[in-house]
């Protein structure tokens, strides 16, 4: 058995001995009870790891269970318990309620919580309701009764609610209309919400430009999934796009409020937001969910104000909103509680519970750097995440067992009655998890070498669904070719070497115009080119012909069947088999190998048909050697590590990752000296960097871990023109997917004692004046380590 697999089996028998009444509970109470949690990402090798715990006692950080297990809490109720559990002040307030409470009247405190949220969060009215979920709800009906209008703006990886219009999880690609992943919920009830990405500047532009049909922006200030992004600037963006284009701006501030500041988001980061929904902290573990914000929106509710001594009416246009237990008197005194609470000292103690966890979440991530384990803690104030490779299951449930609760969700949160043992209680045991788990191999990485016959049924599935990853899956590659060629030879080369690419069944004749068709407008040929369906044929291959007299011809493959290598190959063999064709020797041979390959091993570098541009850089390799060695680099280190240090250090100062991911695209046929082979060979070597670590090349390179399973946000490649038997003179000209896969693909052209650099990037994410920035730094340091310009 492979370590990581004894070590999942001790976890298991721990598990199954330590919670062995909870998990009997948890199945016996299943005839029953069905319940929502603990069954998240259960398989059946991890199905033991999933159950909720059965709790006995709370008290400030901790809980019992009844298995007599004790654990320090680090999911508190989901945020709610801010102060701990069960304080007694909070207490307090509900064993007085509890003397005498009923539904239907107010009670005198609700007019005082409502004052006291005012007074710490500046919002001109608000409602109480039961939940977060029901609060936004109302939230957005506000929103598009006050303006009129009907669709709402969400951002992706948020979560506000399990109610129908808030559950988007996914945008059909070709129409972006929000699709419905969850039986039960209908496209209908989506039809008016737009998912858009958080923190991007194409967001603004696209509300910028739908303001017309747009009732709402709702959005996380900092959202619970990704508290490492704290976009203030895009907050502001958007508050003056909101502003401009009179949208509702929504706060969701349900994780967020009372939690970062007394005053919540809108206070921390200086805005101030049209509607805002509260919910957990501020209702001290009792159910609350409480709409507020300015008045013409909060109107809606009552009709606005009116008095009894005079003729005023609540005028206002309203909407319908109820519900039975909305300000339910147990959740009005707690809160009451919460308030008192906050106005007297919350500041104080917010800023020392923040500055806490801030502090844990450095110690940790140092210790894990220093360690070399690939665990990271993104924070926002008292709230935090852990970022576990592939194996995070087992990591939460090794923190279960070693007696720290993390719930299904996994956003951790550190409350005021956290002590300082108790964190390093965490501390010691998060460290303790991590280093068994690495004895263990459970971060070693191996490297992920496809074969064609794994390759990628799994993508090419995807690719049927998904039109846009399809066409994304092209890669490509074109020559400029300069003579005059004789078309009917070209046109016999190119079909004689299609119908010997090993996934070509049948006689179909690929190109068999005798002569191309001439095209005006090469950029939009090649643009459309690329956009074909391909995933059937594996490849296409056409030549045209300009009106200045150039033939080009592009080839495209399908990353299923082919990867940049084989494009290569399929070059090489037409060129010559036309030259064959020309000195009258008769059709070759030709054998594609395919297959799966066994790897050799030789080092490689990926060698591609290349599209790079024409910047250039010369190359001293002795002067290179002796300044990484000043410079405390590894000797060893390929040129392709440093050349992704250079990368990763221009991402760094210009685009700003915690956590920066990229990838290099490697040729299997190369590794596997597989030359002739066709297929689906290349795979990308991930690795991070810990971005906040930074400084310069050497701590770049320190900072690297490889690892697997994982999508690179940003892609760099070294290619080397091959070089193909060429009986014309030719050149390889830029050739790519309409979509890229990655953020931004940096390409650099090895061509003699050359570089070229050519640089690729979502558009919609990146202005290209930040991406001229970051390719001047990219050739800068270039130049630098490559000596060029030393004078
Ligand atoms: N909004 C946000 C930002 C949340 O995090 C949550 C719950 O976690 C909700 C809304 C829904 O709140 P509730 O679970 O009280 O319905």
């Amino acid at each position: 058995m492979k370590l990581k697999e004894v070590y999942k089996e001790y976890l298991r028998e721990l598990s199954d001995n330590k919670f062995q009444k909870t998990k009997r509970k948890n199945e016996e109470g299943r005839e029953v009870l069905t319940n929502h949690r603990g069954i998240s990402g259960i398989t059946p090798q991890q199905k033991s790891f999933c159950y909720t715990p059965v709790a006995k006692t709370f008290e400030k950080a901790y809980f019992t269970d009844i298995d007599d297990n004790q654990y320090v809490d680090i999911a508190m109720g989901f945020g709610v318990h801010l102060f701990g559990h069960r304080p007694s002040w909070i207490q307090e307030e509900l064993q007085k309620q509890q003397e005498s409470w009923g539904l239907g009247p107010m009670t005198p405190q609700m007019f005082e919580v409502a004052e006291g949220i005012q007074s710490l969060t500046g919002v001109e009215r608000l409602s109480f309701f039961n939940t977060g979920t029901e609060a936004v709800m109302v939230a957005m009906r506000l929103a598009r009764a006050y303006t009129k209008k009907n669709k709402v703006v969400m951002f992706k990886s948020a979560y506000h609610g399990h109610h129908e219009a808030s559950l988007v999880f996914k945008t059909d690609p070709m129409s972006g209309v929000p699709m419905a992943l969850i039986p039960g919920i209908t496209d209908n009830a989506q039809a008016d919400t737009i998912l858009l990405e958080f923190d991007d500047e194409a967001s603004i532009i696209y509300i910028q430009e739908h303001a017309a049909e747009i009732a709402a922006v709702l959005t996380e200030p900092v959202q619970s999934r990704n508290p490492g992004c704290q976009p203030q600037a895009f907050l502001k963006q958007l508050r003056k796009v909101t502003e401009e284009c009179k949208i509702a701006l929504i706060f969701d501030e349900v994780i967020t409020g009372f939690r970062i500041h007394p005053g919540g988001a809108q206070a921390y980061f200086g805005i101030e937001a049209d509607i805002v929904t509260y919910g957990k902290v501020i209702g001290g573990g009792m159910p609350i969910g409480i709409v507020a914000g300015k008045s013409v929106y909060l109107d809606m509710i009552d009709g606005g104000q009116w008095k009894y001594d005079d003729q005023s009416l609540p005028e206002k246009r309203k909407t319908f909103i109820a519900g039975t237990f909305c300000h339910h008197p147990m959740s009005i005194a707690a809160s009451y509680a919460v308030v008192q609470k906050l106005q007297i000292e919350g500041e104080e103690l917010i800023e020392a519970l923040n500055n806490k966890t801030t502090a844990f979440a450095k110690r940790v991530n140092r210790w894990m750097s220093q360690h070399q384990i690939p665990i990271h803690v993104h924070q926002f104030c008292s709230l935090f995440k852990f970022d576990v490779p592939s194996i995070a299951k087992v990591w939460y449930h090794h923190l279960m067992i070693e007696g720290i609760y993390v719930w299904e969700g996994k956003t951790c949160f550190l409350s005021t009655a956290h002590t300082d043992e108790d964190i390093s209680f965490i501390e010691k045991t998060i460290y303790k998890t991590a280093l068994l788990m690495k004895s263990c191999g459970c971060f070693t990485t191996k490297k992920h070498e496809l074969s064609a016959d794994e390759l990628d049924v799994s993508l090419a599935s995807a690719c049927q669904f998904d039109l846009t990853l399809n066409i994304a899956c092209n890669i490509g590659a074109c020559l400029k070719i300069e003579e005059n060629l004789n078309d009917e030879r070209l046109s016999i080369a190119i079909n004689h070497v299609y119908l010997h690419l090993p996934f070509v069944t049948g006689s179909v004749m690929l190109q068999n115009q005798t002569s191309p068709k001439t095209v005006l407008d090469i950029e939009k040929w090649k643009e459309s080119f690329m956009q074909q369906d391909i995933l059937h044929l594996g490849c296409i291959v056409e030549v045209v012909k300009t009106n200045q007299g150039h033939t080009y011809m592009a080839i495209a493959g399908h990353k299923t069947r082919m990867d940049g290598w084989s494009l290569s190959l399929v070059i090489s063999h037409i060129l010559s088999v036309y030259e064959a064709l020309s000195t009258a020797n008769g059709l070759p041979d030709i054998t594609f190998q395919t297959g799966k390959l066994k790897t050799a091993n030789s080092h490689a570098t990926n060698l591609q048909v290349s599209d790079a541009s024409k910047t250039s850089f010369s190359i001293d390799h002795t002067y290179v050697d002796l300044k990484r060695k000043a410079r405390g680099i590894n000797k060893n280190s390929q040129p392709i590590d440093m050349v992704k240090a250079i990368f990763v250090l221009a991402i760094q100062r210009y685009i700003k990752d915690e956590i920066i991911t990229v990838g290099t695209p490697v040729a299997g046929q190369l590794k596997a000296s597989a030359f002739e082979h066709i297929g689906p060979y290349s795979h990308v070597e991930v690795s991070q960097y810990l971005g906040f670590c930074i400084e310069d090349l050497p701590t770049c390179m320190a900072t690297e871990r490889k690892v697997t399973e994982l999508m690179p946000r940003y892609v760099v490649n070294i290619d080397r023109w091959m070089n193909t038997y060429s009986p014309f003179t030719m050149e390889p000209i830029p050739l790519d997917a309409p979509y890229i896969r990655y953020d931004i693909v940096l390409n650099l052209m090895i061509h003699e004692d050359s570089i070229g650099v050519d640089i690729k990037w979502r558009k919609e994410k990146y202005a290209p004046e930040k991406i001229e920035e970051m390719v001047q730094y990219i050739k800068q340091q270039l130049t630098s380590e490559y000596a060029y310009l030393q004078g």
